[in-house]
């Protein structure tokens, strides 16, 4: 974790950093790389946006960097914020002027002044992103690390540099910051500002729905998504944010025979997948895949806890925890809702013989997302019981050799009638009617149950036969 001055140098030595700090020189002005970039230095991750504070002006500063790039640089200057964003082909700059930001109680929209580079770094939300490192010719490579921020990264510890309470209350996405990082870094919240969250959670109201969706989104797309859940769960933000998600928790039991915790359940569904899939509309149907289970729970004196239908209720839930939550309401809902409804098929598959025309049904359902639906299904099985793991993996595995023979075989993943409805409607002379979906249904059915090839002969042969037993005649 530890970096000498020396090695810093060498991590800021690139062309960006040596022409803010040439164009500081030039104008006499303070110039400091800060926040996440200089915390991924330390961390050894990947990080692409440099973020330059000045005490000054940001504006002009980024003029002057991007005349001494000339032609490769493009600028973009945002008055209003008093910031500037130089982009070229090999890296981002953006800049901004040092500054102090005050709060009111009912507003997430501070009172900006012009300040120090302590100022600055108080208005930081965590000690690990408050790190500066000065690009100033005679300070080149000096950290101005105020808060312990460097031990606590060595320490693994999320904590605010100033009192959480006031950190948390200035700005309540900060709340979900704290446990997007805890995340995505394998942190820990310190209990301080950890207590902090749980007293301020309910500020969390003035932060806008897009916002709050974006650090979720992080949370679900870190390596175990899981660490985010729970942390949300513990301090209450979980019910405020996601109450449908906080309704899967809890197991009940009924004359001695309980049902699984869907939360935990589901936690560990999407764990199990981050682990083999990084699409985030995949995560999302893990998280959603047993959504419904709440509201289609039963007792069955017979049975027990029944669940029954909650692949189609589920999908129906997730228009409205879309549109609220300001997901996307488009075809990546569409695919969220598709790997709901049918996340049991493969499993009930697996359970049976496999037979040729339910494979290709499921691939006739599933089209492209075949794939994807087996990984979210494998993901599925969490049993305890390493023999029944075993069992339905290698059942799955079954299923999937058969999808490759169908596929290759009768090509149903993207199915188009092999005769179309206008060839029915001018072989028997017909208007677009009922008899003409009916007899391209038939031929659909026969074709996914394996009594006909996908071909265009045999497809047609069943056609006149069909419609002769339903009274109608090619007209010539
Ligand atoms: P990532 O790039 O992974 O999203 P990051 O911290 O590097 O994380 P930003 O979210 O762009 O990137 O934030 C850049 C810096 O700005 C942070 O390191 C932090 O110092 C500061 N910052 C961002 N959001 C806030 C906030 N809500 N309150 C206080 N400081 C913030």
């Amino acid at each position: 974790m530890y970096l000498s001055k020396e090695e810093l140098i060498q991590h800021i030595s690139t062309k960006p950093f040596r022409l803010v700090s040439e164009a500081a020189e030039e104008l006499g002005v303070e110039a400091y790389v800060v926040g996440g970039y200089v915390r991924d230095i330390f961390l050894c991750r990947p990080s692409k946006d440099i973020d330059i504070v000045t005490v000054g002006s940001g504006i002009v500063l980024a003029e002057k960097v991007a005349a001494k790039i000339g032609k490769g640089a493009s600028l973009s200057v945002f008055k209003n914020f008093g910031t500037a964003l130089i982009k070229t082909k090999s890296f981002e700059l953006e800049f901004v002027g040092a500054r102090k930001e005050s709060y009111s109680h009912d507003s997430r929209k501070p009172v900006v002044e012009n300040g120090t580079l302590e100022d600055d770094q108080n208005r930081r939300d965590f000690t690990i992103n408050a790190l500066a490192i000065c690009l100033n010719k005679d300070r080149f490579g000096e950290l101005v690390d105020p808060f312990e921020g460097l031990y606590d990264m060595e320490d693994k510890t999320i904590r605010t540099p100033l009192d959480p309470d006031i950190t948390f209350s200035d700005d309540p996405l900060r709340m979900m910051r704290a446990v997007r990082f805890a995340t995505q870094l394998g942190f820990d919240i310190e209990p301080e500002t950890f207590e902090a969250i749980e007293r301020n959670k309910n500020r969390i109201e003035i932060i806008s729905k897009e916002r709050i969706i974006d650090e979720l989104n992080k949370i679900i797309l870190s390596p175990k998504p899981s660490i985010g859940f729970d942390l949300l769960d513990k301090c209450g933000l979980l019910s405020l944010i996601f109450p449908e998600l906080d309704a899967l928790k809890g197991a009940e039991t009924k004359e001695g025979i309980g049902h699984k915790d869907n939360f935990s359940h589901t936690l560990m569904v999407l764990d199990r997948l981050a682990a083999t899939s990084d699409n985030l509309w995949l995560r999302w149907a893990a998280l959603l895949h047993d959504i419904a289970k709440p509201a289609t729970k039963r007792w069955d004196p017979k049975v027990g806890w029944t669940f029954h239908n909650h692949n189609f209720i589920g999908e129906r839930m997730i228009p409205g925890i879309f549109k609220r939550m300001k997901l996307p309401m488009n075809e990546k809902m569409k695919f969220v809702q598709k790997m709901v409804l049918l996340h049991m098929r493969p499993i009930a598959l697996a359970d049976d013989e496999v037979t040729d025309s339910a494979v290709r049904r499921l691939l006739f359902d599933a089209g492209d997302d075949v794939d994807e639906l087996m990984k979210l299904c494998e993901a599925d099985i969490t049993s305890k019981n390493p023999e029944k793991v075993r069992r339905f993996l290698n059942n799955f595995k079954r299923v999937r050799e058969k999808l490759a023979v169908i596929e290759e075989k009768d090509r149903v993943r993207n199915f188009q009638p092999p005769v179309s409805g206008e060839e029915i409607m001018e072989t028997f002379g017909l208007p677009p009617s009922r008899p003409v979906g009916e007899l391209k249904e038939i031929i659909k059915e026969a074709i996914l149950d394996g009594i006909i090839p996908n071909e265009y002969e045999a497809a047609r042969i069943l056609m006149l036969k069909k419609a002769k037993e339903m009274g109608l005649h090619p007209v010539k």
